[in-house]
C-alpha cells in the first residue's frame, strides 16, 4: 500500500481448563453440555451470592504472561465492568482494570501491553419455538475463567497477525493452560485496525470482532485495510465501530459503535480481596514452564541438524515432538539420522497411524537396510580408501581421531553413500587398528 501503513493491534480472550469456574466450584468444562446444569447462585449472579477465587485460573494467568515475558504485578486486583446484555446476569463482569497480573512483555517481536483475568459471559441462543422467535440463555459458560492478552498496535499486515496468533495458541497448549480451540471459542480474536498516512497512531480504530479461524481472521483484515483505504482516498472519515466479517460476501459490516473506556463506569470489586504475590511464588510458576515451542525448534535444528520447516512442523504440536524425540533416542542404536525419522514422520505422512516410536525405527530400518551397500563391498571400499589416503592413516596412528570422520566420508563417496554408517565406521576403525 503506497499511500497508508496499516496499524494493527489483538486482542485475544483464552478460556482456562481449569477444573471449576473462576469463583464457585462448578464445572468449567461447559462445552456440549446440557444447558443451565452447571450453574449455581454465583455464577448465576443472584443476590448476595459471594465469589471466591479459584487460585489455579490466576497460576494459569501468570504462567502464560512470564511465558511470553511479561512482568508480573506483585500486588493485583479485580474490577467491576458495566454494561448490559441478557448474558450477563449481574450487570457487570468481574475482570481487571488498571491492576493486571502481567503487563509489559514482548513475543516474538511485539510489545505486550497487559494479560488479566476475567469471567466469561452466559451464551444466547438464538431459536424459534412454536414458531415464535425466541432467544434462550445458556449459563454453564458464565464464570468461567477467561484470560484476556492486549498487544501494542505493532502489526502492519495481515500475515504477520496470524502467525504471531498460531505461537500464542500453540504456547497455551503447551502450558497446558487451554485447548485454545477456535472452533469451540476457547479461543477468540479481534483485531483493531486502521490506516495510518504518516505512520503516527491514527485518532480512530475500528474493531473487528467475531472471528473465529485464522484463515478468516487474515481474510477479514485485508478486507477492513481495503475498505477503509477506500474511504480515506475519497477523503472521508472513518467511524470508531464495531465491526464482524461477512465470509461469504467477504467483507466487514458494521456492528455497533464503540463505547469509550469510560461507559464501562469501572470500580474495584468489593467482594473479592485483592492478590498479593510474593517473588518465591512467581519463580515457582516460572519453573513450571517447560520447554516451548520456538526454543524446541530451534533446538531441533541445531542439535539435530533439522531444516527450519522440519523442526516448525515437528513442534506444532507437542505430542509429535515428543514422539519424534522418543524415535531419535531409539534410532541411535541403529545408527539412524534424526533427519531421516523426521522425513519419515513428515513426507510418508504416517501422521494418522504413527506406530509407536520403537515400530517406526524398525521400519525405518528394514526400509533403508535394503539399500544399504552389501558388506564385501563396504571392506573393499573402506580398503582402497586407507591405501589412497595414508596421511590420514598416519595422523590417526598419531592420535589425530577425527580423521575417522574425513575417512568415513571418502568411504561414502566410494560406495555412493550407500554405506551403513555404522557398517562403515565399524570397518574402518577395525581395519585402523590393525
Ligand atoms: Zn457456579
Ligand atoms: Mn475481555
Amino acid at each position: 500500500m503506497k499511500n497508508f501503513t496499516p496499524i494493527i493491534g489483538l486482542e485475544v480472550h483464552i478460556e482456562l481448563a481449569t477444573k471449576s469456574k473462576l469463583f464457585c466450584g462448578c464445572s468449567s468444562d461447559h462445552f456440549g453440555k446440557i444447558p443451565n446444569t452447571q450453574v449455581c447462585p454465583i455464577c448465576m449472579g443472584l443476590p448476595g451470592a459471594l465469589p471466591y477465587l479459584n487460585a489455579e485460573a490466576v497460576d494459569s494467568t501468570i504462567k502464560f504472561g512470564l511465558a511470553i515475558g511479561c512482568s508480573i504485578n506483585s500486588f493485583s486486583k479485580f474490577d467491576r465492568k458495566h454494561y448490559f446484555y441478557p448474558d450477563l446476569p449481574k450487570g457487570y463482569q468481574i475482570s481487571q482494570y488498571d491492576l493486571p497480573f502481567c503487563k509489559d512483555g514482548v513475543f516474538e517481536g511485539i510489545n505486550i501491553r497487559r494479560v488479566h483475568l476475567e469471567e466469561d459471559t452466559g451464551k444466547l441462543v438464538h431459536e424459534t419455538i412454536d414458531g415464535i422467535k425466541s432467544s434462550l440463555i445458556d449459563f454453564n459458560r458464565s464464570s468461567v475463567p477467561l484470560m484476556e492478552m492486549v498487544t501494542e498496535p505493532d502489526f502492519h499486515d495481515a500475515e504477520s497477525v496470524v502467525n504471531f496468533l498460531k505461537e500464542i495458541q500453540l504456547v497455551a497448549r503447551y502450558l497446558c493452560i487451554s485447548n485454545a480451540d477456535m472452533e469451540k471459542g476457547s479461543m477468540r480474536l479481534e483485531a483493531n485496525i486502521s490506516l495510518s498516512p504518516d505512520g503516527k497512531l491514527p485518532s480512530y480504530k475500528v474493531e473487528l470482532k467475531n472471528i473465529n479461524s485464522f484463515r478468516f481472521l487474515e481474510k477479514a483484515i485485508n478486507a477492513e485495510i481495503k475498505r477503509q483505504e477506500k474511504l480515506l482516498l475519497a477523503g472521508e472519515k472513518i467511524v470508531q465501530e464495531t465491526r464482524g466479517y461477512d465470509e461469504v460476501k467477504q467483507v466487514t459490516y458494521s456492528q455497533r459503535i464503540k463505547e469509550e473506556a469510560n461507559d464501562y463506569r469501572y470500580f474495584p470489586e468489593p467482594d473479592i480481596p485483592p492478590v498479593r504475590l510474593t517473588d518465591e511464588k512467581i519463580l515457582e510458576i516460572k519453573k513450571s514452564i517447560p520447554e516451548l515451542p520456538l526454543e524446541k525448534s530451534k533446538r531441533f535444528v541445531l542439535e539435530y541438524g533439522l531444516p527450519k520447516d522440519f523442526a516448525k512442523i515437528l513442534v506444532s504440536e507437542k505430542n509429535r515432538a515428543d514422539y519424534f524425540e522418543e524415535a531419535v533416542k531409539l534410532g541411535r542404536e541403529e545408527s539412524l539420522n534424526p533427519k531421516m525419522i523426521a522425513d519419515m514422520m513428515i513426507n510418508k505422512k504416517l501422521d494418522d497411524t504413527l506406530p509407536e516410536p520403537a515400530a517406526l525405527v524398525r521400519k525405518i530400518v528394514e526400509v533403508t537396510k535394503v539399500n544399504y551397500a552389501p558388506i564385501e563391498e563396504v571392506e573393499s571400499a573402506v580398503r582402497s580408501v586407507l591405501m589412497e589416503n595414508e596421511k590420514a592413516v598416519i595422523d590417526y596412528e598419531n592420535g589425530k581421531g577425527e580423521v575417522v570422520g574425513f575417512l568415513m566420508g571418502m568411504a561414502q563417496k566410494k560406495l555412493k553413500g550407500k554405506g551403513n554408517p555404522s557398517v562403515v565406521r565399524d570397518q574402518l576403525l577395525e581395519k585402523l587398528q590393525k
